[in-house]
C-alpha cells in the first residue's frame, strides 16, 4: 500500500508542494504547528529513521540540502528553525514514510515538553 506521503509524491492527492526534485519533494503540513511548517520527504518509501540504508546516505544528506534551502526561501534562514524525524511510536510517528520537519516562524522553546 502507497503511504499518503507517496501519493502526494506521485501528484495523485494534493498538496501545497514547495520544493520538488528527482530525490525529494516538500510540501506544506496539513496542520501546523508554526509560521513555517514543511515536510520533506524522499520521493522513494522508506518506512522509519530504523530503515534507512548505507545505500541511502546521499538521499538522507540530500534532504537537509533542500531543507536549508526551502528555509531561507521561506525567510527563516537567520531567525532559526528546528528540524525533526519522529521515530515509529516513541518518536510520534504518524506517517510510516520518513520525512523531516522544517518548523519556524516563531520561537520554539524547549526541544521536549515536560514529561505528563
Ligand atoms: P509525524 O507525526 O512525524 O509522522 O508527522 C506527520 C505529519 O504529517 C503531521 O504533522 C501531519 O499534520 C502531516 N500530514 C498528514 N497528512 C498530511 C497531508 N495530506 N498533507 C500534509 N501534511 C500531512
Amino acid at each position: 500500500m502507497p503511504t499518503i506521503f507517496s501519493k502526494i509524491v506521485a501528484g495523485e492527492i494534493p498538496a501545497d508542494i514547495v520544493y520538488k526534485d528527482d530525490q525529494v519533494t516538500a510540501f506544506k503540513d496539513i496542520n501546523p504547528i508554526a509560521p513555517v511548517h514543511i515536510l520533506i520527504v524522499p520521493n522513494k518509501e522508506i518506512a522509519t529513521a530504523n530503515d534507512i540504508a548505507p545505500s541511502d546516505e546521499q538521499l538522507i544528506g540530500h534532504m537537509f540540502v533542500a531543507a536549508k534551502q526551502i528555509a531561507a526561501e521561506q525567510g527563516i534562514a537567520e531567525s532559526g528553525y528546528r528540524l525533526i524525524i519522529n521515530c515509529r511510536d516513541d518518536g510520534g510517528q504518524e506517517v510510516y514514510h520518513l520525512h523531516l520537519h522544517l518548523i519556524g516562524g516563531r520561537k520554539l522553546g524547549p526541544m521536549l515538553s515536560k514529561r505528563d
